[in-house]
C-alpha cells in the first residue's frame, strides 16, 4: 500500500475546541478542563484511504497552534509546507464563524492549494446559536463540506479528518 504523508493544521479562535477535536480523533479521550496550548503541538495519525486504484496509508499530522494573537506573527512560519486545514468554529458563539475568514486568508497566502473542512464544534452543547445558512455558505465558498462535530461525544469527529484526508489524496 503506497504511503504518503500530510500536515494539516487546526485553525479557530480560543476555545473553539481545537485541540479537543485532536484528541479525540487522536486518542479517542476528551478532558473538561481548558489546557490553553502554547506554540505548536504536532500529533500523528494514519488512515487508510480509499484511491482510484485501491488503498492509500495517509499519514496526518496534526498542527494544532494557539489561536491568540501574540502568535500571530508566529503563525506563517506554522502553516508552511500544510496541505490543508480544519477549521473549527463554536456552535454557541457565532463571532467564531467570522472569525474563520482571517484563518483562510492565512492559510492561502502561504499555503495557496490548501484544502479545507469546516467543523462547527459543541455540538452537543443545548445552547446552539451559530446560524446553519451561514456555515453553510461559507463552506460552499471554499468548496467544501461542513461538518456537526462534538469533540466530548466523538460525533463526527473522524468523519471531519477522513473528508480532509479524501481531499488531500485526490489532490496527489
Ligand atoms: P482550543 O483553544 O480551540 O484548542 O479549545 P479546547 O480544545 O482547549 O477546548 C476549549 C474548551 O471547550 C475546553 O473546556 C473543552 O473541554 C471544551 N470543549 C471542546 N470541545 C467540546 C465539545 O465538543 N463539547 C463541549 N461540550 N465542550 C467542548
Ligand atoms: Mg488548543
Amino acid at each position: 500500500m503506497p504511503r504518503i504523508s500530510k500536515k494539516v493544521c487546526l485553525l479557530g479562535d480560543f476555545a473553539v475546541g481545537k485541540t479537543s477535536l485532536v484528541r479525540r480523533f487522536v486518542y479517542n479521550a476528551f478532558e473538561d478542563k481548558y489546557l490553553a496550548t502554547i506554540g505548536v503541538k504536532v500529533s500523528r495519525k494514519t488512515v487508510v484511504l480509499p484511491v482510484r486504484d485501491g488503498l492509500v496509508e495517509l499519514a496526518l499530522l496534526l498542527w494544532d497552534l494557539a489561536g491568540s494573537e501574540e502568535f500571530s506573527a508566529m503563525r506563517a512560519s506554522y502553516l508552511r509546507g500544510a496541505a490543508g486545514a480544519i477549521l473549527v468554529c463554536d456552535v454557541t458563539r457565532p463571532d467564531t464563524l467570522a472569525g474563520l475568514t482571517a484563518y483562510v486568508d492565512d492559510m492561502r497566502r502561504v499555503a495557496p492549494n490548501a484544502h479545507f473542512v469546516v467543523a462547527v464544534n459543541k455540538i452537543d452543547l443545548p445552547d446552539a446559536r451559530l446560524p446553519y445558512a451561514e456555515v453553510d455558505a461559507f463552506a460552499a465558498s471554499l468548496h467544501t463540506s461542513c461538518y456537526l462535530t462534538s469533540a466530548k461525544t466523538g460525533d463526527q469527529v473522524e468523519e471531519t479528518f477522513r473528508h480532509l484526508g479524501r481531499l488531500l489524496v485526490a489532490g496527489d
